[in-house]
This record gives C-alpha cells, structure tokens and sequence, in this order.
C-alpha cells in the first residue's frame, strides 16, 4: 500500500509543489492551519522520526535548509514552526516523514 505522500511524489495524485530535490519534496498542505502551511517530505518512505536510521540522518538537515529557503521565500522567516508528529495520539495521520512549516500569523506556545 502506497502512502498519499507517494503518489505525490509519482505525480499520481495532484498537489502545489513547491520545491524538490532528489531527496525531498515539499508541498502546500490541503488543510492549512494558518496562511502559509508547508509539508516537507521525504520521498523515500520512512515511516516516522522514530524510524529514521543513521544512515538516513543527513535528510534532517537537508529539511532545515529546505525550511529556512521556503521560509524566506513565503515571507515567513522571522515567525514559523517546524514541526514532525511521530504517532497517532501526536496527530500523525500520514505514516510518511514529513515536516510541517506553518507561520504567517502569531504562533503562540505549543500545539
Ligand atoms: P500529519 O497529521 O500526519 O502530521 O500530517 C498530515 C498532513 O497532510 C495534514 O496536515 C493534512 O492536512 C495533509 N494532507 C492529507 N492529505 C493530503 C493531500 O492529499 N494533499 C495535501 N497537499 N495534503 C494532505
């Protein structure tokens, strides 16, 4: 069974790219919790955080590169948040590595 993700990343299934690389992608989320929200994927399916590998480690900087350019670039980068879910009680609904970069509007504590 595939993830929604990757049939993003094939092209089976429409979604606003907004930036790619050979080892991310990044899209706008269909449910935005606030005017700028960003999902940064990785295209190789790894389940959550808790499955990443050392071997694989060099995709979490790859994904603060990512969300410091996108972050300029969507006019946000002196207010976001960069966050991974890891587990349904967290609110991950998609067992697929992905990143939220959320901002445009006041973010205030956690949640
Ligand atoms: P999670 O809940 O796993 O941390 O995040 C999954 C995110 O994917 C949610 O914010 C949800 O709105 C978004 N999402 C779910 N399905 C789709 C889709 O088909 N296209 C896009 N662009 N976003 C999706």
């Amino acid at each position: 069974m595939t993830t929604i993700f990757e049939q993003i990343i094939a092209r089976k299934k429409p979604a606003e790219i907004v930036y790619e690389s050979d080892h991310l992608i990044a899209i706008k989320d269909i449910h935005p919790v606030a005017p700028v929200h960003l999902l940064i994927i990785t295209k190789k399916v790894i389940p959550s955080l808790q499955q990443l590998t050392e071997a694989e480690s060099f995709l979490l900087g790859e994904v603060g590169l990512v969300a410091r350019q996108l972050a300029e670039e969507f006019g946000i980068s002196d207010c976001y948040r960069l966050l991974t879910n890891v587990g349904s009680g967290a609110g991950q609904s998609i067992l697929h590595l992905h990143f939220h970069l959320i901002g445009g509007r006041p973010l205030w504590g956690i949640g």
